[in-house]
């Protein structure tokens, strides 16, 4: 049994690759490990937010991370802000991390260049990132492709932490990326991977038309000019995309029908829309019939918060000790 830890900001609705690459390893890891997962709300205030609608967000990514099968039986599903712990021990590690690992960290570099003056913590997230992993003292960590470099600095702290306060065992363990087939889902736009703050999504609580309204007009391969032009399926996105939603048998006639140009982009797309509403359709379900239970969802995230901060504590104890602070009475 591991400990296992992953994060999801409340940065916009759950999407194919939230799922495809984090949530389902997440559901899946939950079964035999003890498992902690977290809504990181006080990451998605690294970038611009809207102050009005944080706390709906933070609410409707709980539904959905149960919609999708997170199970509070299982796992502790808990918000960052809850557990103060949190911020404070991301404090103790900014002074040991080097300021130039964070500065070529390639997701500071791309959301960076969204801000005229670019704010210390999107700088100092992938600290925070360390502390909620190291806090629970977690060894997995589910996560996509773009969090791998992240995860690495945290393996770095963490090694840099345990060489200076726990010399004779290290206190940390390395957390280690649970990386599942899905690890970079592009967008609909073909170019960038999908991301909450791109606008380049579906959601996995659309319903059959938006899935179908988004599909249609999404990127293909652009040698297929017209219907008689054949393509390579292996540059399009939407083929990658019949892989995660469509069965074997169905992903081979793709490749074929699009290399011999049997069939448009259109009608490759209508097959993808239908497989892929069929997939999503329990989750739509449950997100449902969980939204109108808020009474539910809030004592979810109250019990999870509850286990969170117990587990924190102890693990502060233990830090602030080694640090050499003076208890508090
Ligand atoms: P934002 O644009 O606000 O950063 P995001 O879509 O990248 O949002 P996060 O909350 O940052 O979502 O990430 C949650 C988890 O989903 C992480 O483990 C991340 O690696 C994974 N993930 C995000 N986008 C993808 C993707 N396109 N393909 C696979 N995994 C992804
Ligand atoms: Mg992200």
């Amino acid at each position: 049994m591991a400990r296992v830890f992953s994060g999801i900001q409340p940065s916009g609705e759950i999407h194919i690759g939230n799922w495809l690459g984090m949530i389902r390893s997440a559901v899946k890891l939950q079964e035999e490990n003890d498992a902690l997962y977290c809504i990181v709300d006080q990451h998605a205030i690294t970038g611009h937010y809207d102050i009005g609608t944080l706390s709906q967000r933070t609410r409707d990514m709980a539904i959905g991370l149960l919609a999708a099968g997170i199970d509070p039986s299982r796992a502790t599903l808990f918000v960052q802000s809850h557990v103060p712990h949190h911020t404070t021990l991301a404090w103790l590690l900014t002074t040991i991390t080097p300021l130039g690992e964070l500065e070529r960290m390639t997701q500071f570099k791309d959301k960076s260049q969204r801000f005229e003056s670019i704010p210390a913590g999107l700088l100092s997230y992938p600290v925070l990132m360390a502390a909620d992993i190291l806090l629970y003292r977690a060894e997995q960590v589910p996560v996509g492709e773009d969090q791998v470099q992240h995860l690495e600095l945290a393996r770095e702290i963490t090694r840099k932490w345990n060489a200076t306060f726990a010399p004779d065992e290290p206190f940390f363990p390395e957390p280690q990326p649970i990386l599942s087939t899905a690890r970079r889902i592009i967008g609909l736009d073909g170019q960038a991977k999908m991301s909450k703050s791109l606008g380049n999504t579906i959601g996995v609580t659309e319903s059959p038309e938006e899935i179908w309204q988004k599909l249609r007009p999404a990127m293909t391969d652009p040698a297929r000019v017209t219907r008689h032009d054949p393509g390579t399926p292996e540059i399009c996105n939407i083929y990658h995309l019949h892989k995660h939603f469509s069965p074997p048998d169905t992903v081979e006639l793709v490749a074929h029908n699009c290399r011999t140009a049997s069939w448009g982009c259109i009608d490759c797309k209508k097959v993808l829309a239908g497989n892929m509403a069929a997939t999503l359709a329990p989750i739509r379900e449950r997100y449902a019939e969980l939204s109108a239970r808020p009474g539910y969802v809030d004592e979810v995230l109250g019990d999870g918060a509850a286990d969170a901060r117990r587990r924190a504590d102890e693990t502060m104890r233990e830090v602030t000790e080694r640090m050499g602070f003076l208890p508090g009475v």
